[in-house]
């Protein structure tokens, strides 16, 4: 009796002694309860060095939508797709799809590669790299050079602001056969009209002054083009290397770290030509994962940045983790 009241006694100091620590923390909750989630962004930026390189990705915004199926697998069953997802932790039913240009300071330029969607998608949370550049502490007129790796909307929209140079001091690269392609009068008409139309009001007063350059060719030391034609007739990418560190931007080679990757030979609704694309595809990844030298994918995940490692189909994407702050 004596040993069970004690164990009663026990028992009810020990919940006042809970009590008396919970109460501390009950108080503090019930502040917290009066702030409003916070809802902010994250800056979006993400830096790290390469040689004596400084590479920066920013997000232009992520675009959220139905899919993948169909824009990614077409030539595929639907069923395959969704088994797929959700074998990667991905439903089968939503997609989300990153924009992210990357700039590189050589320790002489600062270069841009790809604008992001402009001012036209800023209702839509999109066209934020502008604002993000300024806050990852560059101006738009430190920007000496801006290298454009194909003229679909989600990579030049950015070129120009209230009509406008959006990078006034800088000079402009960009694929001569993509050039000539959308340039070409009869674009204007069919499929292909949206494209042209844009590179008519958008790239063509740019680029009268633009270096037009091909697969080998040098932007600056350290920075060479080399076609990856499909996803457009003259889609380039872009080897970099600086002090024996090399990095390879895949512009949009793959657009879907899973279908795209996984499943090079699968049909993307954005290929121009999707076989060549698909090919494109299998000769950038093959060398990449061959290499192990990591990407920087411009429809990645954000930070967009990781390396391929070859499966027996297709190739495993791994994001990078702290391998750039050693
Ligand atoms: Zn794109």
């Amino acid at each position: 009796m004596t040993l069970s009241t004690d164990r009663r006694s026990l028992f009810k100091l020990s919940l006042a002694g809970a009590a008396s620590l919970a109460m501390p923390q009950i108080m503090v909750r019930a502040a917290h309860a009066d702030v409003a989630q916070a809802g902010t962004e994250a800056p979006a930026f993400h830096r790290f060095k390469l040689g004596t390189f400084e590479v920066t990705t920013i997000s232009d915004g992520i675009r959220v939508g139905d899919g993948p199926y169909p824009t990614f697998g077409a030539n595929q069953q639907p069923e395959a797709v969704s088994e797929l997802m959700a074998a990667n932790f991905l439903p089968a039913d939503r997609f989300a799809n990153g924009f992210t240009p990357t700039l590189i300071h050589t320790g002489k330029d600062l270069v841009l590669f790809d604008t992001g969607l402009g001012e036209g998608a800023r209702g839509g949370g999109l066209g934020k790299m502008r604002e993000r550049l300024q806050a990852s502490g560059y101006s738009p007129d430190d920007v000496t050079v801006v290298v454009i790796t194909h003229f679909h909307p989600d990579h030049v929209g950015g070129l120009t602001e209230a009509g406008k140079p959006s990078f006034p001091k800088a000079r402009y690269v960009m694929g001569k056969v993509e050039h000539d392609f959308w340039t070409a009068p009869e674009r204007l008409s069919g499929p292909t009209a949206q494209v042209a139309t844009l590179t008519k009001t958008k790239v063509a007063p740019l680029a009268k002054d633009a270096t037009l350059i091909g697969d080998g060719e040098e932007v600056l030391p350290g920075i060479t083009a080399m076609a990856a034609h499909g996803h457009t007739p003259g889609h380039m990418i872009f080897h970099v290397e600086s002090a024996g560190k090399r990095l390879v931007l895949t512009a949009d080679t793959a657009n879907h770290y899973v279908a795209s990757l996984q499943r090079p030979d699968w049909h993307v609704a954005f290929d121009l030509d999707k076989e060549q694309a698909a090919q494109s595809r299998g000769k950038v990844f093959d060398m990449i994962a061959a290499d192990r030298v990591p990407f920087i994918g411009y429809h990645m995940p954000y930070p967009s940045l990781g390396y391929v490692e070859k499966m027996d189909v297709g190739y495993r994407y791994v994001p990078a983790s702290y391998q750039f702050d050693l």
